[in-house]
């Protein structure tokens, strides 16, 4: 029996992407291979992989101007990418942490050149994120680094920083499960195994003009030119977790795209909001306007109630739902694999629980 998967990632998939996955996994279209088992260099896979990166720009609606790659080594990779390839000219940039990923990409950063905290949203207590504009940033730096939805917090951005220089957006934990208008941003990168497909890949969206100058220590296989130069078949790409994307992305649109699942989510998200503020017993602290409509954070009154609550779910069939070590409580990830039927059973199993240990 399946069961409401509520991990940070990977996570869920549709039940129905799986199941056309498994129809083709011996036999390929007739063509009496696995798609682990054909050439990539062969029609047949030409076929997956265009098919993938016509989908993305599709549903990311982003205009030639942008190389799409599909790459490896998670979102992690990107945060040495990023610098690797674009601090090449003033080797500065300026970097906000809203939360445990966008603080590891300002980590990761730090021996590349100069980096700048432009601001840490512990200050405020992961409650909000204030909105920045161009004085807010250093003049003459390479690009500003921004996490779009804080995976772990729960914090997301209302409004997104206004700033002369390129503007990356790692937007890992929400890429096609909420509406952004991707033009607003020069770099886009997100690991696929959230709302698009199982680990392996890397989708990494980023204006033509700024790869063409990476820094002389940049490693070739890390360098977006070598990867955009070739449509992302430079080596052996990973092919499995992008003909998943490819089934997957065809289901996503099938469904209304980008539109359908952002207002998706906010029903599902919204439903366990309203839940939490019409109670006394469950506790969320982040402000309204900055709430993440994919990872819902909430806290029962103690420690061994969140512990309770946990198990509990998990023989009501609602699994995962352990808070990130960081933040303790719990956590409902619910990317566009979640089903709404998910956010009805947790807000029924949310109430019942309520009652019995008020
Ligand atoms: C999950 C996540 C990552 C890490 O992705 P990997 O593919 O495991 O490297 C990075 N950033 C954000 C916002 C995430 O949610």
């Amino acid at each position: 029996m399946r069961v409401f998967n509520f991990s940070a990632g990977p996570s869920m998939m549709p039940e129905e992407v799986l199941k056309e996955v498994q129809k083709n996994f011996c036999d390929y279209k007739g063509s009496g291979m696995s798609v682990t088992e054909f050439s990539h260099r062969s029609d047949l896979y030409y076929d997956i992989h265009y098919k993938t990166l016509s989908l993305l720009r599709e549903l990311m609606d982003l205009p030639e101007e942008y190389a799409i790659l599909l790459m490896t080594g998670g979102a992690s990779t990107q945060f040495d990418d990023i610098p690797l390839n674009l601090m090449n000219n003033h080797k500065k940039a300026d970097y906000i942490v809203t939360g445990y990923f966008s603080n590891k990409a300002y980590e990761a950063a730090q021996r590349f050149g100069d980096i700048k905290l432009t601001y840490h949203a512990k200050e405020d207590n992961y409650t909000k994120i204030p909105k920045f504009t161009k004085k807010d940033f250093r003049k003459d730096i390479d690009y500003v680094h921004i996490t779009g939805n804080n995976t772990v917090f729960g914090l997301n951005y209302k409004d997104y920083p206004e700033v002369d220089a390129p503007l990356c957006l790692d937007v890992s934990s929400n890429i096609l499960g909420q509406k952004i208008d991707f033009t607003k941003f020069d770099l886009i990168y997100a690991g696929a195994q959230k709302n698009i497909s199982p680990a392996g890949v890397t989708i990494v969206a980023v204006k033509k003009s700024l790869i063409n100058n990476p820094t002389p220590y940049c490693p070739l296989m890390q360098e977006y030119r070598t990867h955009a130069a070739k449509d992302s078949i430079y080596n052996t790409p990973p092919v499995f977790p992008i003909y998943m994307a490819s089934v997957n992305l065809e289901h996503l649109k099938k469904n209304g795209g980008v539109k359908y699942y952002d207002e998706l989510n906010k029903a599902k998200s919204g439903m366990i909001y309203d839940l939490i503020d019409n109670s006394k017993f469950y506790t969320n602290n982040v402000e309204k306007p900055y709430r993440s409509i994919m990872n819902v954070r909430f806290n029962s009154p103690s420690a061994e109630l969140d512990a309770k609550f946990i198990k509990e779910a998990a023989d009501f069939g609602l699994v995962n739902l352990k808070g990130h070590k960081a933040t303790g409580g719990m956590r409902a990830s619910m990317y566009n694999g979640m089903p709404i039927e998910g956010a009805k059973k947790l807000a029924e199993f949310m109430k019942k629980f309520e009652l019995e240990n008020k």
